[in-house]
């Protein structure tokens, strides 16, 4: 479908008094706010409306989905949604990303879907290659604009990465697979300096955790002389901070043994391998039985919560998880541990880890908190986009 110069947009009309999270510039209409449901297809887009007629905004409609349309644009004048209007968005994410992101790195997320005003999509880029995530049927409708300002920014490669759940829920009919032309992997990319070997086509989420960088920086100010767990260390991204900021030993953990060889390559690629040693293996297994005494001990798990229903669950996961490591680490060490989990916010994941602090019966204190990146940015009328948070701590 085109959005071009003729626009024949249905209405989705919202029912009366249904449109202050809409004022509040919240993108997301629920199904049970809405009084008339547009006459449209599965990502069509619609014009959202006041019970009295009056225009709010512009969304993707998902008539299957809880989440029945999912605003781009606020607006109460129309507005021409064309080839040009969803280029545009690209660029803007694009300009930004180019304040924020050094010379010595060119592994970035351009697009963080609500984040940068374009929902369901994700683009995150390795050097000359974008791989785009297509959540939504509505942003699968938009994708050849997408393209088109993915190469007119320089980018040469573009992979789409389809999740099978996202397909069979909201019905995204493409497959994953190269737009154009295919390339071989791993490809090569740079994180401040240091150069990882990523699969974008089987690695998880979309090849690599951008989202740590900021946080491996701030390990590499703590590494020098040091012992370091990294435990899911999937391919390494914290055991390579270590090593480039002169660590004496770092030890990489993860249950995967694909992540494993990954981590073992991106160590060999940068030269560290005397310093480095892995084991593929289950971390509560791994912090069970350890006799090392280590001066930091990272714990980025994967997200242990991934629905609402999960969070009491998940809760004992990151408590047992912290407390291990709180047993273990020596004193005077340091641990850095994150949870992103969206569905365990910033105070509950506090909570956890003082209630496992208290049962390990130490002095513990936190001397920094820890967020997602600067190229993952949270619309702060939508605050379910922040997602990443992790604490500092000091142990004695
Ligand atoms: N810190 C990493 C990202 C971690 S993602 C980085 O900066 O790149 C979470 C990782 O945990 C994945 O690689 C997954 O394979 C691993 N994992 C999940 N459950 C595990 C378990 N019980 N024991 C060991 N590794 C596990």
């Amino acid at each position: 479908m085109h959005y071009k110069s003729k626009q024949n947009l249905q209405s989705l009309i919202l029912k009366s008094g249904r449109e202050r999270s809409l004022n509040n510039r919240h993108p997301w209409v629920f199904s049970g706010a809405i009084k008339t449901l547009p006459n449209a297809q599965n990502g069509e887009i619609v014009k959202v409306e006041t019970n009295n007629k009056e225009l709010l905004g512009y969304g993707f409609y998902s008539p299957h989905s809880q989440i029945a349309c999912r605003v781009f644009e606020f607006s109460t004048v129309d507005i021409l949604l064309d080839a040009t209007y969803w280029k545009e968005k690209v660029h803007q994410a694009y300009r930004l990303r180019m304040l924020l992101i050094s010379p010595n790195t060119n592994i970035y997320r351009l697009i963080h879907a609500e984040g940068d005003f374009l929902p369901g999509v994700i683009i995150d880029v390795y050097n000359d290659t974008a791989v785009v995530q297509l959540l939504i049927k509505g942003s699968e409708r938009i994708r050849e604009f997408i393209f088109e300002a993915l190469y007119e920014i320089g980018l040469k490669f573009i992979y789409l990465r389809t999740k099978q759940n996202t397909q069979i829920l909201e019905q995204v009919g493409v497959e994953s697979g190269w737009v154009n032309e295919i390339r071989s992997m791993p490809i090569e990319a740079k994180e401040n300096g240091i150069v990882f070997l990523i699969d974008i086509e089987k690695g998880q989420k979309t090849g690599f955790f951008i989202d740590q960088r900021e946080n491996r920086e701030i390990l590499g100010n703590f590494s020098n002389g040091k012992k370091i767990l990294n435990t899911f260390s999937y391919s390494g991204g914290f055991s390579l901070y270590a090593l480039a900021n002169g660590a004496e030993i770092v030890h990489s953990v993860d249950s995967s043994k694909d992540a494993i060889e990954m981590c073992d390559k991106n160590v060999a690629i940068n030269s560290f391998q005397t310093k480095h040693k892995s084991f593929v293996q289950d971390v509560f297994d791994f912090l069970q039985h350890m006799d090392e005494d280590y001066d930091i001990i990272i714990l980025d798990p994967p997200a242990f919560a991934k629905n609402a229903k999960a969070v009491a669950n998940a809760s004992r996961g990151y408590k047992n998880l912290n407390l291990s490591a709180l047993k273990q680490i020596k004193s005077g060490g340091l641990i850095f541990t994150f949870s992103c989990s969206q569905h365990i916010d910033r105070d509950l994941f506090r909570k956890i880890v003082f209630s496992a602090a208290a049962d390990a019966k130490r002095n513990v204190r936190i001397l920094k908190q820890f967020t997602q990146p600067d190229d993952h940015p949270i619309n702060i009328f939508h605050p379910e986009g922040e997602y990443l948070k992790g604490l500092l701590l000091y142990v004695e």
